[in-house]
């Protein structure tokens, strides 16, 4: 008798994938209660959880991602009240797993002072942060990655701060360029000490690679409590 191996599904791995997705779900599932707003690292109080950032070029889309993994407006809304954009913004999630919402960066119109306040914020905590496990680096997916996210790689390669880019707004390009642009962006990782090998591919239009990302964070967080 022959059997067609290719044919039988991988199962463990399906497996794997699948209790991985439902993690993710889960964990996105829980209330998500802002802590803390800091213009200074020094004022941040010492959670006892892992925290995960999410940084980018400002209209990257970081507050459409942030309200689609959160299935939740508030949030964003919260870190984009005015006075709070330049500032970290602490959210707890489900008390498994911080995010941290960091203020944009590239803006072409900010001035010297703005930038130079930015890189000190975000440098004092990117290298101080022990509860810092990964920094979701957010990329345009339609124009790959620039000056100014080099820069930030460069600070989260020097402070050893592991970083995975998520390519947003695939809804606006077509799968040929999107591919063309998810080689050449893995191509750039692969020099970086401190980069996650793959991006991830989102949209918080069409909810494309959402219950991915929510998933490689559920990995990070704590196990949920016991029922
Ligand atoms: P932020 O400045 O990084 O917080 O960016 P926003 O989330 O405010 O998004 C900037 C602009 O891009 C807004 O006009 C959004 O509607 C738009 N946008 C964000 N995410 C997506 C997406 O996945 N698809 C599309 N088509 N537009 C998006």
């Amino acid at each position: 008798m022959t059997e067609d191996s290719s044919s039988i599904p991988d199962r463990p791995a399906d497996d794997a994938e699948a209790a991985a997705l439902e993690a993710g779900r889960l964990l996105f599932s829980q209330d998500c209660r802002f802590l803390v707003s800091v213009a200074d690292v020094r004022q941040l109080p010492a959670f006892a959880l892992t925290e995960v950032a999410f940084a980018g070029r400002s209209n990257v889309g970081k507050s459409s991602l942030l309200n689609a993994l959160t299935g939740r407006k508030a949030l964003a809304r919260t870190s984009n009240t005015p006075g709070r954009t330049r500032l970290l913004n602490f959210f707890d999630l489900g008390g498994r797993l911080i995010l941290v919402d960091l203020p944009g960066y590239g803006y072409a119109r900010a001035s010297k002072r703005d930038v130079a306040r930015w890189t000190a914020l975000t440098r004092d905590y990117l290298r101080g942060r022990a509860q810092l496990r990964r920094v979701c680096l957010l990329v345009d997916s339609r124009h790959g990655l620039k000056t100014s996210d080099r820069q930030v790689m460069d600070e989260l390669d020097t402070a050893a701060v592991s970083y995975q880019v998520v390519l947003t707004k695939t809804d606006k390009i077509k799968p040929g360029p999107l591919a063309r642009m998810v080689a050449e962006t893995a191509e750039a990782l692969d020099k970086r000490p401190a980069a996650h090998p793959d991006c991830l591919v989102t949209s918080s239009q069409s909810g494309a690679g959402i219950a991915e990302l929510r998933a490689a964070l559920a990995a990070l967080a704590e196990p949920p409590a016991a029922q």
